[in-house]
């Protein structure tokens, strides 16, 4: 029910739940039933089915991601995946051309890059900092934009207000993939945009407990995305939507905390001397610094940056720490590193990769829940001995300036 609470945090606590709550439950039961009695549906996607992303437990979510960003309607999915590839064959037909940001996520530029052919559908890419550069790339079939709100893993922010502008002139469908600043920091309905996409296995649910995904938008869209989920049959488990929804009440709490410990994090790698490079909107050097500011509430909590000494140095220091685990997948409690590309973006081609600015000895970080302090004594530990003493000094010297 967008608008009848004002703060996102009582949104996340209150928005879609059961009115009257189901024999007094505080919590949202898990409907574990594949199907419902039938009580006159009218229509095949009217018929109560799990798969048909109707039960009691998949409508709760679509209220509550709705109102998170203050839009008309939203779907649940299967997982991030599904979200993305279910929205772009719903809305790209054969003979249809998508405009796509240069520094997708690594799954979803494998779909644009090795499906799309297949199914007939086109595609360019375009530098999301550069509006100037997007018409050359228009086509008279071009349907839609797509971008992402942060960028993995170079967290680039792109030109977002341009987007919807440029969707509008050229009666495009915008979409944008809103999984790393979460509805906290970003929502996209507010500036525009047609669609936002969400893996749900990140910050949405928060405890890397579950795969998920969302689509939330122009109702219009999301009924037709809704038909289209239920052809393929991507459809969120009852038990996965529990957790989702249990998981989602303390976004706001999480995504607060974790991006102020970011921040911190982001700016004691700045300064130390065994790190080349740090990648976050938060940081005034950033190239991004300023769009970030304008669209974004928050910096979000993701950060990547380059170790002195290239890969072996990476690969050391990312061994050497005790309280970040080595994994792929971000948005958790638990604070992870990973290379990406040996993760995300590893079926990339390595020229595709240096192309996008992702090189082999990129760290990327997602930042948890723990004390920032015992994050920071953790990195210093494992970065001690890394960098030389010309390292140290250059990087002194850039550090003051
Ligand atoms: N979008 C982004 C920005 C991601 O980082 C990911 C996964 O890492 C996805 C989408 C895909 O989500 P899922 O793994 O839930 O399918």
């Amino acid at each position: 029910m967008p608008g009848k609470f004002k703060g996102i945090e009582t949104k996340l606590i209150h928005s879609g739940e059961p009115d009257p709550r189901i024999q007094g439950a505080i919590s949202m039961p898990i409907f574990q039933t594949a199907m419902f009695e039938y009580a006159g549906e009218k229509g095949y996607h009217a018929i109560r089915y799990i798969r048909l992303n109707n039960t009691p437990n998949h409508l709760a979510l679509h209220q509550k991601l709705a109102a998170l960003e203050n839009a008309e309607a939203a779907l649940v999915t299967a997982s991030g995946m599904a979200a993305i590839s279910t929205t772009l064959l719903a809305v790209l037909s054969s003979g249809d051309h998508l405009l796509a940001q240069d520094c997708l996520y690594g799954g979803t530029h494998d779909f644009v890059t090795e499906d799309f052919a297949s199914f007939g559908i086109g595609y360019d890419f375009i530098d999301g900092e550069d509006p100037a550069s997007w018409k050359k790339k228009l086509r008279p079939n071009t349907r839609a934009v797509y971008v992402e709100t942060i960028t993995n893993p170079l967290l680039k922010v792109a030109d977002l207000k341009a987007v919807v502008e440029f969707a509008r002139e050229h009666g495009l469908i915008s979409i944008i993939d809103n999984t790393f600043a979460s509805p906290v920091n970003f929502r996209p309905a507010e500036w525009g945009f047609d669609l936002s996409l969400h893996s749900c296995t990140k910050y949405l649910n928060g405890h890397s407990d579950i795969v998920a995904g969302a689509v939330i938008g122009r109702s219009a869209l999301i009924e037709k995305i809704t038909h289209k989920l239920n052809h393929l049959g991507g459809s969120l488990d009852p038990h996965a939507a529990y957790l989702l929804h249990r998981g989602m009440k303390t976004l706001a709490v999480r995504m607060k905390f974790q991006s102020e410990s970011a921040m911190r994090i982001a700016q004691f790698l700045e300064g130390h001397a065994a790190i080349e490079k740090v990648n976050y909107p938060g940081l005034p050097n950033h190239p991004a610094y300023q769009r970030a500011r304008e669209f974004l509430n928050g910096f979000s909590a993701m950060l990547s940056f380059e170790v002195r000494g290239g890969v072996e140095a990476a690969e050391r220091f990312m061994q050497k720490t005790e309280l970040p685990i080595v994994a792929p997948s971000l948005g958790g409690v638990e604070t992870l590193l990973t290379r990406p590309a040996t993760t995300s973006h590893s079926g990339m081609s390595p020229q595709d990769r240096l192309k996008a600015g992702i090189t082999d000895s990129l760290v990327r970080m997602s930042v948890g829940l723990e004390a920032a302090e015992d994050l920071i004594e953790d990195l210093e530990r494992a970065l001690e001995g890394e960098g030389s003493q010309r390292a140290r000094k250059s990087a002194r010297s850039t550090a003051i300036r």
